[in-house]
């Protein structure tokens, strides 16, 4: 029978139908998902010390031979049993003892050998290793535990190490001969990369430090070039797609711009640039525009917009919030009005009344309207337009890639701009966004006033309620956020809705409080946003719906209740909400920490004032596959490759992908047939970029 490598774990030895369920919860349901289900670190056992030499609170492994073994109850604690051995060797003996596993009695017969692998401690005025890891050695040349570095694998409870080894051990002998290379050869040649098969054995059994670093590297760079192929294919047929060639040269972007209020930074007009021309090329136009909170993104996308729409063509552009979509259209609207600029807008949101959407669809259909501002109501199917020539995603970490991708097909291959305010070093960023060009604001705008961030325990509320008062009395808002809306009873945290109450009839009696949350009605989130605006509201108490976009200059406090539930870049969002006119700002994060995470989180809040760092950091705490949202982004697919810390190989991989790609994008050449298997497995969504276009 041909082994394959997608065969169940059920049949091999040792995996009845409970073993495998609690394998299925790692993730693990084929042979291969076993193979490459790699250790979280290892133990190098390699070094034997002898019994005399056994230092107190040290990790030591040792070989000796058992002398006398036995199990007894525990004296103290009723129904604990406790198995203890004698070792020997030359030098001396060692007591070694274990709890509750009275069946290991069985094992430790006079006279048999032993390699015992633990911390050594001391009882009883003598030392001793407690519950050491152990292995019955009688031939130990062949030995998985003892004697070499010794894989140790993150396992769900009621698994052992030991057990685990062993099926790695029985599938690796049984199926390595399956385990064919898909890296094409002359580019494991060329980065000296082990093949698959010695990888994989050494990932899990190194023969030594430096076989497992290497086998460490191979399986890297596989899983940032599998990563990479779909994203350059995805590129490559973008641009052989024939797009639109946009009017740079047209009067309303420039109107637009000479009328601001401030000039523009270097940063924003070297942005816009790029985007320029990219948008008067006759190809489509993928592109990233990174800028951290408060970089001034939304007027670069105007620009964009005014770009699409001087030459004739309608531009839409996707928000995750009716708040914000609101936000966008009063602005932008208001300041073409001013200009006297003739520009029709419109806006589409899932709350407005039937007969007005309808109005709406008709008028985009026929292109009665320029620009549309909307959220998810835009993805609807009746949206249709009827000249759709760029479309602008805006805080696109909001939105699925499935999301993202259907409004550009509302259009003849429109150009796109995706916004992000998670902004990361380009290097990463070309790992999840390979496919797309990318654009960076590297400046805040001039004269804002760095916010202060302070963290304070919940014994500060005093303090904190003081402050408050401070600031509204001199002419600022606030903002106070919580994690939940209502009270629960499950848990002990303090809610908008019963903060909103005691805020306004007792510790803020003489200001004017209001409450904001995402369970509200859109109207009245719109009305209450207004009155925030327009400063009828002096403390707004809120959920996370503020997170994204909202713009009030003279909002100058942030607090953040619970702030340990809170991811980084939600607090780097939140605290993007203030410091936006010219008025000193302050963060105050809210907690009695927790977590190690969570103090690490605060405490990069309160260091790091920049979004490219805070995002760095949060990477760093996270790690890339929480960070991006796995699923979303195939991240799983990396395995242990880490674009943080082999920058790198994962430029290499990048490169070798591309070139692969130009040369042979339908993988159709003989050398590549096992690698379209390959990926035709990983990704099946991709499969048809691989249809030769
Ligand atoms: P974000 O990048 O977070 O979306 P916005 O586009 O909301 O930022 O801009 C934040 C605020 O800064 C807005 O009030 C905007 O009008 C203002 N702004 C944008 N560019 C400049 C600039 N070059 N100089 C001064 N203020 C600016
Ligand atoms: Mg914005």
């Amino acid at each position: 029978m041909i082994k394959k490598l997608d065969d169940s774990v059920r049949y091999l030895k040792g995996i009845g139908p409970g073993r495998a369920k609690l394998l299925h919860r790692l993730g693990i349901a084929s042979v291969e998902d076993l193979l490459y289900y790699f250790p979280r670190r290892y133990e190098d056992r390699t070094n034997f010390t002898t019994i005399s030499a056994l230092q107190e609170g040290q990790i030591h492994t040792i070989k000796g031979k058992v002398l006398t073994a036995g199990a007894r109850r525990s004296f103290r604690r009723r129904g604990f049993s406790i198995v203890e051995a004698l070792v020997e060797d030359a030098t001396g003996t060692l007591a070694c003892v274990w709890f509750n596993q009275p069946y290991l009695k069985e094992y430790f017969k006079p006279g048999q050998y032993l390699v015992l692998y633990g911390k050594v401690d001391r009882y009883a005025g003598r030392l001793q290793m407690s519950a050491p890891e152990f292995e019955l050695v009688s031939d130990e040349t062949d030995s998985l535990e003892a004697g070499r570095i010794v894989p140790v694998y993150s396992l769900p409870e009621g698994m052992t190490q030991r057990y685990f080894r062993q099926i790695v051990k029985t599938c690796l002998d049984e199926y390595l001969p399956s385990l064919a290379d898909f890296l094409p050869y002359d580019i494991r040649t060329r980065h000296a990369l082990l093949n698959l098969a010695k990888a994989v054995i050494n990932i899990h059994f190194p023969e030594g430090p430096q076989p497992q670093q290497e086998a460490h590297r191979r399986l890297s760079f596989e899983g940032f070039f599998l990563f990479q192929i779909p994203l350059a294919l995805r590129k490559l047929r973008a641009k052989e797609k024939k797009g639109l060639a946009h009017r740079i040269d047209g009067e309303l972007a420039d109107a637009f711009i000479k009328g601001l209020p401030f000039a523009l930074t270097a940063s924003q007009k070297k942005v816009i640039d790029e985007i320029k021309t990219d948008m008067a090329k006759p190809q489509v136009m993928q592109r990233l525009l990174q800028g951290d909170v408060g970089s001034g993104k939304t007027v670069v996308a105007t620009v964009a917009m005014l770009v699409a729409v001087q030459g004739g063509y309608q531009a839409a552009i996707l928000v995750p919030t009716e708040i914000l979509a609101k936000q966008h259209y009063d602005k932008v609207r208001l300041h073409l009005a001013g200009l006297g600029l003739r520009v029709k807008m419109g806006l589409l949101v899932s709350s407005g009344k039937p007969k007005e959407k309808e109005k709406l669809y008709q008028q985009i259909r026929q292109g009665g309207l320029d620009i549309v501002v909307g959220t998810h109501a835009l993805l609807e199917e009746t949206v249709a337009f009827r000249n759709l020539g760029l479309v602008v995603i805006d805080e696109q970490h909001k939105f699925g890639v499935a999301q993202r991708a259907l409004l550009p097909q509302k259009g003849a291959h429109p150009d796109v701009l995706i916004m992000t305010a998670t902004p990361i070093p380009r290097t990463l960023a070309i790992t999840i966004y390979g496919d797309l060009d990318i654009s960076v604001i590297t400046e805040l705008p001039a004269g804002r006033k760095p916010v202060v961030t302070k963290w304070v325990g919940p014994d500060k509320r005093e303090w904190l309620y003081g402050f408050i008062r401070q600031q509204v009395e001199a002419g600022r808002q606030a903002y106070v956020v919580y994690p939940l809306i209502e009270e629960s009873y499950k848990l002990d945290l303090l809610s908008a809705e019963k903060m909103y109450v005691q805020f306004k009839k007792n510790i803020f009696k003489e200001c004017t409080v209001g409450l904001i949350h995402g369970k509200l009605k859109e109207t009245e989130q719109d009305k209450i946003m207004t009155a925030f605006e327009e400063g009828k509201i002096q403390i707004l108490i809120a959920t996370t719906v503020l997170e994204v976009g909202i713009d009030v200059a003279n909002a100058s406090v942030m607090v953040v209740e619970h702030a340990e539930r809170f991811g980084l870049s939600q607090l780097h969002q939140l605290r993007g909400r203030i410091g936006r006119g010219p008025y000193e700002s302050f963060c105050v994060l809210v907690s009695g920490a927790g977590t190690p995470e969570a103090k690490a989180r605060l405490t990069a809040m309160t260091k790091h004032s920049d979004g490219f760092a805070i995002a760095e950091e949060d990477l760093r705490i996270r790690g890339p596959g929480e960070f991006f949202g796995r699923r979303q982004h195939g991240l799983g697919e990396l395995g242990i490759a880490d674009p943080l810390s082999q920058m790198q190989l994962l430029r290499e991989a990048r490169q070798e992908a591309i070139k692969l790609i130009a040369g042979d994008p339908g993988l159709q050449e003989k050398q590549n047939a096992q690698l379209k298997e390959k990926l035709a497995q990983r990704f099946p969504e991709y499969d048809n970029l691989m249809v030769v276009g």
